[in-house]
């Protein structure tokens, strides 16, 4: 096959996927969500802070994946790793400590503090990355993020780290993703159904046994699948009946058996993980 013709299987494969998405349990065309996260240039160039292998080889089919639902006016999310300088999760802030290594922090402002009476959560450090207004915190050149897309940016404050697109790693703090996406439904769910809506109806029907048009599948795509895609996909689990990581347009990190474990962490959740091809 020749590389035109490579690109075209390639993309035909991910419309088949989104048309799949669109149009299941007996609802046609139905409004789809896509969350990108995190194609920013540590992660995505080789050169990278916190370079993810091959990554740049998902930019293309992003770009596409992004125009054929942008054009069918889903919601598009992207997300922004944004950490403050001397964030927490970096291991230059950790004497002896270096990149990569697990440890234990505490959630207390207090580095000096003995009295143990913080919570403790195990992390990753991480090299320097994606820090406020440099250049390795930027979009890659060639991802092309639509005007119309939501950028939510996660991980500036100082001492939690975040994951997920939705909640920080203190599995309390919340970015406002969920809240943007609950309004977007609410404006959906009242224009769909102004005539006969209930504000006592919660059974996503409009009282005539048609849905209404909540936006009830999420697409999950970008860097990197054992973690950032991961958690945004795990905590998306909230919010959408069905989500979904397309693996062919993500990358790993690959640190020790994370892959296996994210895998099996997300399909724990319900996250379902495709390639394009089946
Ligand atoms: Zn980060």
């Amino acid at each position: 096959m020749t590389a035109p013709e490579e690109e075209e299987e390639r993309r035909k494969g991910i419309r088949d996927f989104v048309n799949a998405r669109r149009n299941t349990n007996n609802t046609n065309n139905k409004t789809l969500c896509l969350i990108v996260v995190d194609v920013q240039n540590d992660f995505m160039l080789p050169s990278g802070a916190l370079s993810v292998a091959n990554a740049e080889e998902i930019i293309d089919d992003v770009n596409y994946l992004v125009d054929i639902m942008t054009a069918e006016k889903d919601l598009v999310i992207f997300t922004q790793d944004w950490h403050c300088p001397k964030h927490h999760s970096f291991a230059s802030e950790h004497r002896g400590k270096k990149p990569f290594d697990v440890v234990e922090i505490d959630d207390d402002d207090d580095d000096d503090d003995e009295q143990n009476t913080t919570t403790k959560t195990t992390t990753t450090l991480w090299p320097d990355h994606c820090v406020q207004n440099t250049k390795g915190a930027e979009f890659h050149e060639k991802i092309r993020v639509p005007a119309s897309a939501k950028v939510i940016r996660k991980g500036f404050r100082k001492r939690v780290d975040s994951y997920s697109a939705f909640v920080e790693n203190d599995k309390r703090t919340e970015t406002g993703l969920g809240e943007y996406i609950r309004g977007v439904n609410k404006g959906l769910e009242l224009s769909s159904s102004s005539s006969s809506y209930s504000s006592n109806n919660n059974d996503n029907s409009n009282g005539d046994g048609a849905p209404t048009r909540i936006i009830t599948d999420c697409i999950v795509v970008g860097v990197a699948f054992d973690y950032c895609v991961r958690f945004t996909a795990e905590d998306a689990r909230e919010l959408f009946d069905t989500v979904v990581v397309l693996e062919d347009l993500t990358r790993a990190v690959g640190l020790g058996d994370s892959r296996e474990e994210a895998r099996a962490a997300m399909e724990k959740k319900g996250v379902s993980i495709v390639a394009t091809d089946i």
